[in-house]
């Protein structure tokens, strides 16, 4: 039995593939290691937790001692790496969080896996799971990112992102550790914390509340469903080259208004509201500090290598997500409370 370490598991992408390996690949071991933050959250995997080959472990990733021990324990073969601090905006008021789970957590594992896996390569595999936003941005209509893109991130999470990316390559080129890597664009569907655009803005279409805009809406993000992400991760994983990195995006660009404005008229549709009366909770906000102006991402490579290709046209996913959201009310509620409901206040007041 191959045994996977996943970080991050608890996640909102992470507990996708956590559900969708153990689905997919009986024979599998999964190993979830996730500290459990604000973010994390073991209700995401309420309905695989008894299975016989899936364990859970609460650890913090810069534990050193502690990741060493795990892979020796239970002798891991392949790790899955997400667990990060992931939000932006905490980044902008907290930098020092992002640079100690996203680069020397991922310095940890790095190291437990060389001290683990050191002249016994053959079927090893340390993959990271990373982002679009170390490229920086782009202008407005203009390009796309590709595999070859300059890194020139703006934003502390961005920043520690790269600097993760980095230190992934820098243990293949100078240790010889099989690594491989992937840049995603934004994620959406079930299970993301409600600090996320998507998520946030139907929770606050839900009870009447403000949705703040950052600026005029003008920023451009380029969009995936999270199932689809996870679906190129499997690939990736199993068949992507050593030591190479993957552009993952859906070639699915929205101007931030534009998609609130869409989110607005779905969710109305789905709660009996007469169209476009959430509307009026649209509120403009002062701009993000160093907000990229555009991403968008070039995933020719994993089609022509891999025949990766997004399953769903947004319209269709984001209308599954809203229903999701809709249909979970509980989860929303439950997760809303306690420290996020203070970090919540903190940036946006008590509205
Ligand atoms: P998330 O914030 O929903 O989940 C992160 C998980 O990591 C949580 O379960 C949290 O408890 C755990 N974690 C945080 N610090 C930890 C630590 N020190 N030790 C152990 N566990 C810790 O994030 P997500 O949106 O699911 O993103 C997962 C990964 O994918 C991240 O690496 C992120 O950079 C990357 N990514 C996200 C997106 C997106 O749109 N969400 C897009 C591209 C790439």
């Amino acid at each position: 039995m191959k045994t996977i370490l996943i970080t991050g598991g608890a996640g909102f992408i992470g507990s996708h593939l956590v559900r969708h390996m153990l689905d997919k690949y009986p024979a599998y071991r999964i190993v979830n290691v996730d500290k459990l933050t604000y973010a994390g959250n073991l209700e995401n995997l309420r309905d695989i937790e008894e299975k016989p080959n899936y364990e859970f472990v609460r650890a913090d990733i810069c534990d050193y001692p502690r990741m060493q021990s795990l892979f020796a324990h239970y002798r891991i073969e392949g790790v899955i790496h997400l667990a990060a601090e992931s939000h932006v905006d905490r980044s902008i008021r907290d930098p020092f969080a992002f640079a100690q789970t996203n680069i020397m957590g991922t310095l940890s594992l790095l190291q437990a896996a060389k001290t683990a896996w050191e002249g016994a390569w053959e079927d090893k595999l340390f993959y990271h799971v990373s982002t679009d936003e170390v490229y920086g941005s782009l202008s407005e209509g203009k390009g796309l990112f590709t595999e070859t893109t300059r890194y020139e991130p703006h934003s502390p999470y961005s920043a520690s992102k790269a600097s993760s990316d980095h230190f992934v390559r820098a243990y293949h080129d100078t240790y010889g550790l099989p690594v491989k890597i992937s840049n995603c664009s934004n994620n959406y569907g079930a299970y993301q914390f409600p600090e996320k655009l998507i998520p946030l803005f139907i929770n606050n279409i839900r009870y009447n509340r403000p949705l703040p805009v950052y600026g005029k809406g003008e920023n451009v993000r380029d969009w995936l469903f999270v199932e689809d992400h996870v679906r190129a991760i499997d690939l990736i994983f199993h068949q992507g080259k050593l030591g190479e990195t993957y552009n993952i995006g859906g070639f699915n660009e929205w101007k931030n208004i534009d998609l609130v404005r869409l989110l607005v008229s779905i969710t109305d549709r789905l709660l009996d509201r007469p169209r476009g009366a959430s509307e009026k909770l649209i509120t403009y906000v002062e701009d993000r500090a160093g907000h990229d102006v555009r991403y968008a991402i070039d995933s020719t490579k994993l089609k022509k290598e891999l025949g990766w290709e997004p399953s769903l046209q947004f319209e269709e996913g984001l209308e599954k997500t809203v229903r999701w959201y809709l249909e979970n009310e509980e989860w929303l509620d439950r997760v809303t409370s306690g420290e996020y409901q203070l970090y919540y206040e903190k940036m946006y007041g008590t509205r």
